[in-house]
């Protein structure tokens, strides 16, 4: 089983997460810029953690074999900082960089009219880029939250095929379908979508443009629900090629529209700018 991770903050896991997910046979996965908890006060620590996404945490995944890529973006929830908004200005300059396949995470927290503008922005940019666009759907209020997130989506210039709608369940995966977009849920541990809800969404909407992802992060999250969610899947009765398709060909067909995708991991340095996993001189 080879297992492609859409959604997922690295960032906040550890290196034994890595070991886990390799050894459960995770492969490849993207990890798109979000909210760090802590609040930012300053653009210049986007930059560092732009860096971080593209240098540090890919080196990090090759020790493991795991090939990593990222998603770039202002997130929605910082997007209402004002001071943060010179971040739309560096933006375009590391949308051109080799590792980041999409724009993303964008979209909507508390849909305020900042948050309109920063998604409009963004996906103008991904347009003007040539790339996706992963695009969160509030956790409160969801059907709201994805009826004007579809709004925003038609009035910018990327096609519906070329976003994905992330964080759906049952209440908003009809709208979503209906409007041509890649389907995206996140299986989180007891809140939320879980496996056999997760199953129960690919029985009635089949499995054409679904992607499955652990969204984890530093909070309450598991980084192998993506193979518990296929293990699920063969329960109840979807073949092997069911499950790699959901699992692995559609993230790779997704993020693949960045013309960016290397799924290949290149045999780790000993260092990245010369720091490196080993502590002491092992
Ligand atoms: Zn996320």
């Amino acid at each position: 089983m080879r297992i492609f991770d859409p959604h997922i903050h690295m960032t906040s896991r550890t290196t034994d997460d890595y070991r886990a997910m390799h050894a459960a046979g995770v492969r490849a996965l993207v990890e798109p810029s979000f909210w760090l908890g802590q609040p930012r006060t300053s653009p210049d620590s986007f930059c560092d953690y732009f860096d971080a996404l593209l240098g540090w945490e890919p080196f990090r995944a090759a020790q493991h074999r795991i090939a990593h890529h990222c998603a770039l973006a202002l997130n929605p929830k910082e997007a209402n900082d004002p001071r943060l908004l010179p971040v739309l200005e560096v933006l375009p300059r590391y949308l051109v960089k080799d590792g980041v396949v999409a724009v993303g995470e964008i979209g909507y927290d508390a849909m305020t009219p900042a948050e309109d503008a920063a998604l409009a922005a963004q996906l103008q940019m991904a347009a003007d880029h040539g790339l996706p666009a992963l695009v969160h759907t509030p956790h409160r209020d969801k059907l709201t939250g994805l009826l004007r997130t579809l709004e925003a989506v038609e009035e910018s210039a990327l096609p519906a095929g070329r976003v994905l709608l992330d964080h759906l369940n049952e209440t908003t995966v009809k709208a979503a379908r209906q409007s041509g977009a890649w389907l995206g849920f996140s299986v989180y541990p007891d809140t939320k979508m879980d496996e056999q809800r997760m199953v129960a969404v690919l029985k009635e909407y089949g499995t054409e443009q679904v992607l499955v992802n652990s969204a984890a992060d530093w909070g309450h999250s598991d980084p192998l629900k993506t193979v518990k969610v296929a293990r699920a899947m063969l329960q109840a009765g979807f073949s092997d090629d069911d499950v790699d398709l959901v699992l692995w060909r559609n993230p790779v067909a997704f993020y693949g529209q960045s013309g960016r995708l290397a799924l290949d991991v290149a045999e780790p340095g000993a260092a990245h700018e010369g720091n490196s996993l080993a502590r002491g001189g092992e």
